[in-house]
């Protein structure tokens, strides 16, 4: 007998699993109960329609050959009965039958199953403050969120907005407004933007969202929304600031949307989302689910996590609906933890543990190494990657990466993710046969050449200090000797104005007679990317300096202000 699948949420874990189960059960009854009113809405791409790139909100939600993924749609093509506007109130477990309600209609219905899948995702957190009901406020959670954007861009009625939240949709949306010509500042209550970098190269994104335009406050959060005549007007900062706006958006988070499982007596985890197995499993046998409303394991700490992504939650409904159809068969292992997000010019990716959550999860014994260069030849136009690397000093195994900059770091992030996912070790990495072509990377690959500045560390061979380090040095009082090793000119161009002396690399060797004669006094060298300053630092390693160490990542890599 034909089987009845039923599947709760129609945006992506849910469409996904009703289409695998139909291309591996032609047989089956399939039907999708939708809340709002569209389907399989690219979230991910709400930014870019509010900033312009596209401005037809339908390419949200069409196929890449442009058909409308609406009920026709997934009745005609996939045999799929998608309801739209329906809210599914209640599971009863006992006698596998869902109640629902037409909202459009009032109608309630229930709707029997064999096999349930739950993809009800989740939604934007917004916090209880005084205020909150003003209009003016919004998420960018929903197409209805996204059209609203959209819509008051068009009218030109925004000149500021503040963005509330420093994280990927944050940040997303902030370059979304200011494109379109809204004067924006961003309030992250941490004293960073996007936390799953560390601070220094948060702060590299940073720099580069304020020479667009953007303001950033960071280290205070928002304590009242103030209107007028029942619109926004300002936000009130914890600190006392108070910023005057038109628009606020709300972006510090989602949280799963587990009632309904909750309700029915499903396990739920410690995170707050639905406790599956494996094999996007529930407690029930009788009921998977997948997406943002899910826990899954992080697989570099083997701890329980929220991972609200639109990958991961394309990839569970894949898996479940395998599971579904043929019983438990294929499993999803869990993530690690991988994104990348556009910030104007700029890109920011990561996987895996930053340093920052690495040490805040007990990993003590840490190695890290920040490499900075073009991601192809100067002759091709490269761009700079600043990539840093975290990894165990004990197994020298990557624990996380960081990529940022203008140049190619999907790629390198890529590669990073795959090396951490198959848990490989420094000296696998040193040597990948990576594709390469002046149009496509370096000769040594960004992420290759990353790698051998951390095994260069690991085995002792060369000494590495990061800008922050540098800066608390600076800043604690110390004087380490600096030298700036590029050329006369680029020093005029630009330059730290730390105390640094400037010796270009040709000189190095001529010049002993200007370091101190201590020989363990600590003498730190740099470029504009550090392979000179690596090589000055060799040098004069090689004539007895015992604290020599190299500046990882150059002024590339520098995030505080220069000089020059
Ligand atoms: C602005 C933005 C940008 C993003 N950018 C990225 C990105 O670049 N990369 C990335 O990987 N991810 C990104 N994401 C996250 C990604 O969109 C989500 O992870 C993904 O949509 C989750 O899919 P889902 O099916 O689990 O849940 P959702 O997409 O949230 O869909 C769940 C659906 O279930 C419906 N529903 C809920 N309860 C019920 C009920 N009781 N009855 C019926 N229906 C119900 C809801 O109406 C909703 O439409 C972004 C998200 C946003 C908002």
């Amino acid at each position: 007998m034909a089987k009845t699948y039923v599947i709760i949420g129609g945006s992506a874990a849910g469409p996904k699993a009703a289409s695998k189960i139909r291309r591996l059960d032609q047989e089956a009854e399939i039907i999708m109960i939708q809340k709002g009113d569209f389907l399989s809405m690219a979230s991910c791409g709400y930014p870019y329609f509010v900033g312009g790139v596209f401005d037809d909100p339908n390419m949200l939600i069409a196929t890449p050959t442009g058909t409308q993924r609406d009920p026709g749609f997934f009745s005609n093509v996939k045999d799929i009965k998608a309801l739209t506007s329906t809210e599914v109130l209640s599971i009863d477990r006992k006698a596998k039958r869902v109640k629902a309600v037409n909202l459009k209609t009032g109608e309630e219905f229930e709707q029997s199953y064999d096999t349930l899948f739950i993809a009800t995702g989740a939604s934007a957190i917004v916090p209880n403050l005084p205020g909150k009901e003003l209009k003016g406020i919004s998420t960018l959670q929903s197409m209805e969120d996204a059209m609203y954007l959209k819509d008051r861009l068009k009218k030109g009625d925004i000149k500021k907005a503040v963005i509330v939240g420093g994280g990927l949709i944050g940040i997303e949306t902030a370059e979304a407004l200011e494109l379109g010509g809204v004067s924006i500042t961003v309030v992250e209550m941490l004293d960073q933007i996007l936390s799953f970098l560390d601070w220094e190269v948060a702060k590299l994104v940073e720099n580069h969202l304020r020479s667009k335009g953007g303001n950033v406050i960071t280290g205070t959060g928002v304590s009242e929304f103030i209107g007028e005549n029942g619109a926004i007007k300002a936000v009130k900062l914890a600190d006392g600031r108070v910023l005057e706006c038109d628009l606020a958006v709300l972006s510090i988070g989602v949280r799963p949307n587990s009632r309904l499982a909750a309700e029915a007596g499903l396990t739920i985890g410690e995170r707050g989302g639905i406790s599956v197995n494996t094999f996007m499993q529930t407690s029930d046998p009788f009921i998977y689910a997948g997406g943002d409303c899910v826990e899954v394991t992080n697989l570099v700490t083997h701890n329980k996590a929220l991972w609200p992504m639109g990958d991961a939650a394309n990839l569970q409904g894949r898996v479940a609906a395998q599971n579904i159809v043929y019983g438990n068969s294929v499993e999803y292992e869990g993530m690690i933890g991988t994104g990348i997000c556009k910030v104007f010019d700029y890109v920011a990716g990561s996987t895996g543990l930053s340093e920052q959550m690495a040490r805040k999860l007990g990993y003590t014994n840490i190695i890290t190494a920040i490499h900075a260069a073009p991601d192809k030849p100067g002759f091709m136009g490269g761009a700079p990657v600043i990539i840093k690397l975290v990894a165990d000093r004990t197994t020298c195994k990557l624990l996380g990466m960081q990529a940022v900059g203008p140049g190619d770091v999907s790629k390198r992030i890529s590669v990073g993710a795959m090396a951490i996912y198959a848990k490989m070790h420094v000296h696998d990495l040193v040597n990948l046969d990576l594709p390469y072509a002046p149009p496509f990377s370096p000769a040594i690959d960004n992420f290759i050449a990353a790698a051998h500045l951390l095994q260069n560390k690991w085995l002792g061979r060369m000494d590495g200090i990061s800008a922050l380090e540098l800066r608390k040095k600076l800043d604690a009082g110390e004087k380490p000797v600096i030298i700036d090793v590029r050329g006369p000119e680029e020093y005029e161009a630009m330059r730290l104005g730390i105390g640094e002396m400037n010796i270009p690399l040709g000189k190095v060797r001529s010049s002993l007679d200007k370091l101190p004669s201590d020989k363990s006094t600590e003498i730190i060298l740099y470029c504009k990317i550090s392979l000179r300053g690596y090589e000055a630092a060799c040098f004069v390693a090689s004539r007895g300096y015992t604290n020599v160490k190299v500046l990882e990542g150059g002024l590339c890599a520098w995030p505080f202000p220069r000089e020059k």
